[in-house]
């Protein structure tokens, strides 16, 4: 991870400084172009100057002659095609355009030939050594000054003459040295900037923006699992010190949301809980006659035997017999009291892996006496195997209750509830795929009126309800229904109106397992 990051920053900076370096490259090179042409333009100018003096003493060093039959200046008269040599310059004159090509030396091609200024132009000779010549338009002032004694063709003749040239030539020995030089130092300069560049990569890559970007990484992952401590010091004051300082505002915020949302969760886990609960306590409330009815037949055994003993008239084997009724109606009377209780009880969440058949039996048990009451009888069609659900058992008993009150309800008197609890295979209705897998199914059936089609799909809705006020809240099947999908299961109805209804609790389990 760590090698990872720093290899990631270097090659980045790896990266930069390559760009950086083209870069340099290119101004380099530009550079050691430019320093070469202005060298060669010094050269140029420093031969021009010198070659204009040596022409201007060649010139006045001539006497002025009279331009002869040819044309030919007086110069050319004096040296004829000869050539002088002055120190390391070469001094003759030449002759551009027609005449005796056999007699004349040639002239470069390049040559351009003026009258009035100096042309200089470089060529290598045939050593391959660079070369200045300038040309020099013979001086025609001093001609004419000649042939202004009356010659009215001198005009003419001077411009025939104009064709030569004097042509002073020297070595340009610091052509390659200046290449040289220029190139050499280019090459330290790159040299000196890729020795920088790679300290930048190291320094910068690793030290500036490997560790930073390590500690920022590893404060990004940690924000993703959750964990906002510990701000990030990344101990620069550079752009990712500004990302640090960013994320450290960020993380601040999230954890003041966290610590809101879960405020919020808390109280709205907290009113569905009192909702719940206040939902059981209106179910005693509803089930509190058929108790009333149900301690009310022992009350009567146990004041009737106690009224007996009291009496005194009684044999000991009949105050035996009648203290022995005594203790059985009043042990029936603490169980009902004693599961009514349970029920109402506020009991702190707990989902536990468990048997679901005695968690019925005992739901049945409870809801006895009410269906007593309304000459309700409760069949129970459970299998022999064991089913196991995850299950918090009060919740579930408190879902079985309100599915049995409401089915007594409906029955009014005289009827039949079936409980009957299976494992099935299939796929929860509201998803998108099809894989079936095993739920256990808990059906309250019963014989009572049924549901209007117009109210079956409002059932599940809060405060939905068609009885009487005080009869019924609308509550209990919205909150059976929440408490089912928490445990990841559903409940559905089937319904029609004067054939009875099945509610059908699934809940994810296990199938047919004995173990304990
Ligand atoms: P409540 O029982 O307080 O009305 P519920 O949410 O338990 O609230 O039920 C909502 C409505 O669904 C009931 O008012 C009733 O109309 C209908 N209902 C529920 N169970 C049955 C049933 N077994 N038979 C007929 N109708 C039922």
């Amino acid at each position: 991870m760590d090698h990872s990051i720093t290899e990631a920053a270097m090659r980045l900076a790896a990266k930069l400084v390559l760009l950086f370096l083209v870069g340099v490259l290119l101004i380099v090179l530009l550079f050691a172009y430019l320093t070469i042409q202005l060298d060669r333009r010094l050269a140029l100018a420093e031969h021009q100057r010198h070659a204009a003096e040596l022409a201007d003493a060649v010139q006045h060093s001539v006497p002025p002659a009279t331009v002869n039959s040819e044309g030919a200046s007086p110069l050319r008269d004096q040296l004829g095609w000869k050539v002088l040599q002055f120190q390391q310059s070469r001094i003759r004159v030449v002759q551009v355009g027609s005449g005796d090509e056999s007699r004349r030396p040639s002239v470069p091609a390049e040559m351009i030939v003026t009258r009035q200024a100096l042309t200089t132009i470089r060529l290598p000779d045939e050593t391959g050594n660079d070369h200045f010549y300038t040309y020099v338009p013979l001086d025609p002032l001093r001609r004419e000054g000649d042939a202004s004694n009356g010659s009215p063709a001198g005009a003419d003749l001077a411009d025939q003459s104009s064709q030569e040239q004097l042509e002073i030539s020297s070595p340009d020995p610091g052509a390659h040295d200046r290449v040289r030089r220029s190139i050499l130092s280019s090459l330290l300069a790159l040299l000196g900037v890729t020795a920088l560049s790679g300290i930048v990569i190291i320094v910068g890559g690793v030290r500036m923006v490997g560790r930073p970007l390590r500690q920022l990484i590893e404060k990004v992952q940690r924000i993703g699992q959750g964990d906002f401590s510990e701000p990030i010091q990344l101990g620069t004051s550079d752009e990712l010190a500004s990302l640090g300082e960013a994320i450290n505002q960020m993380c601040t915020r999230l954890e003041d949301q966290r610590h809101q949302l879960e405020s919020e969760t808390a109280s709205r886990v907290a009113a569905v809980e009192q909702l719940r609960h206040a939902e059981r306590l209106n179910m005693v409330g509803r089930m509190a006659a058929g108790i009333a009815h149900e301690i009310g037949t022992p009350l009567n055994v146990v004041s009737g035997r106690a009224e007996l003993i009291a009496s005194g008239q009684l044999s000991p084997d009949t105050i035996r017999e009648s203290a022995k009724a005594i203790q059985s109606e009043s042990q029936r009377i603490t169980k009902i009291v004693r599961q009514l209780l349970d029920f109402a009880r506020p009991s702190p969440l707990h989902r536990l892996r468990q048997e679901l058949r005695p968690l019925i039996v005992r739901t049945a048990e409870l809801m006895e006496p009410l269906a007593a009451k309304h000459q309700v009888s409760i069949h129970l069609d459970l299998p022999e195997g064991d089913i196991h659900a995850q299950v918090d058992s009060a919740q579930i008993q408190q879902v079985l209750t309100n599915l049995i009150v409401n089915a007594i309800q409906a029955i009014g008197t005289q009827g039949r509830v079936a409980i009957k609890l299976d494992s099935v295979s299939t796929s929860p209705p509201d998803v998108s795929t099809h894989d079936r897998r095993p739920f256990c199914r808990i059906s309250v059936s019963d014989s009572g009126r049924g549901i209007a089609k117009n109210d079956l799909p409002h059932v599940f809705e809060p405060f939905f309800t068609t009885k009487d006020v005080g009869e019924g809240t609308g509550l209990g099947l919205s909150i059976s229904h929440g408490i089912i999908q928490e445990h990841q299961g559903w409940i559905e109805v089937v319904s029609e109106e004067g054939q009875g209804s099945t509610f059908s609790v699934y809940l994810p389990g296990t199938q047919n397992q004995t173990s304990k």
